[in-house]
């Protein structure tokens, strides 16, 4: 399973694909993709099999967007089917989600969140993190990337997650525990790339940086990305490193 992402300037789509079947590797049994661009809020495209049947159903559509977050899923909750596939929406059909790992306590926060009047598309646990996300940031009227962090103090797990939200789309947050997660930064802020590992970004850029265990990073649009614990309310001074390239065995 595997996650990749880019805002920036450039066309998402295609390096997003690309990161995709880059990250193939990691085994999947499904794939999806979600894109912003300024015109159109939400285009969301998934299934089940593989990245190339993917690449098939977006080829005939509009796929433009500076932002897009893309999924390769293997399933823990759920079969692998098209509604169980990655990107979830929330219920106000504001935030966009990917997520690697497992949600253990997800049952009970489901509950409650039903409770609340929320309604679910898949068996998924993800869906039910994202939802969380948003309602803990209507009940905070926070910030998403507070609200993400909070959310995640309630949660039992791994994972590797992005989020944005669609209505705004100049930021995404990520967060990692058990999964691995890498960010890209671009010349300047100017761009960034979000993955598994640095393969789907090695090419656009070599300054990245690996999020720990428990950390939250808040990448926004020409700012210097902001990393933060998810248990304390301390920011860390983030550790780029430069890639380097591997050519000889
Ligand atoms: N637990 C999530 C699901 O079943 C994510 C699985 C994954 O790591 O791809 O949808």
């Amino acid at each position: 399973c595997g996650i990749t992402g880019y805002l920036g300037f450039r066309e998402a789509y295609p390096i997003v694909i690309n990161g995709l079947q880059r990250l193939e590797y990691r085994g999947y049994d499904s794939a999806g993709i979600v894109l912003t661009s300024t015109e159109d809020k939400l285009k969301l495209f998934k299934t089940k099999g593989k990245v190339a049947e993917l690449k098939k159903i977006i080829e005939n559509n509009n796929s433009t967007g500076n932002l897009a977050l893309g999924h390769t899923r293997w399933a823990t909750h759920g079969i692998p089917s098209t509604e169980n596939s990655h990107p979830h929406i929330s219920n106000s059909g504001n935030l966009a989600i990917v997520h690697n790992g497992i949600i253990e306590n997800y049952d009970t926060i489901k509950k409650e969140l039903i409770k609340r009047g929320y309604t679910f598309k898949s068996e998924t646990d993800t869906e039910v993190l994202v939802n969380l996300i948003e309602e803990v940031q209507l009940k905070n009227n926070c910030k998403l990337g507070k609200a993400v962090q909070l959310a995640l103090t309630n949660v039992v797990g791994a994972y590797a997650i992005a989020v944005y939200d669609i209505s705004k789309a100049d930021e995404i947050i990520v967060a990692k525990l058990g999964s691995p997660l890498a960010i890209g930064i671009g010349e300047n802020n100017t761009e960034f790339f979000i993955a598994s590992d640095a393969s789907p970004f090695i090419e656009y850029t070599k300054d990245a940086i690996y999020l720990d265990d428990e950390e939250l990073a808040i990448i926004k649009l020409g700012k210097k990305i902001r990393v933060r614990k998810i248990n304390d309310d301390s920011f860390v001074e983030p550790y780029i490193q430069e890639l380097k390239l591997n050519l000889e065995q």
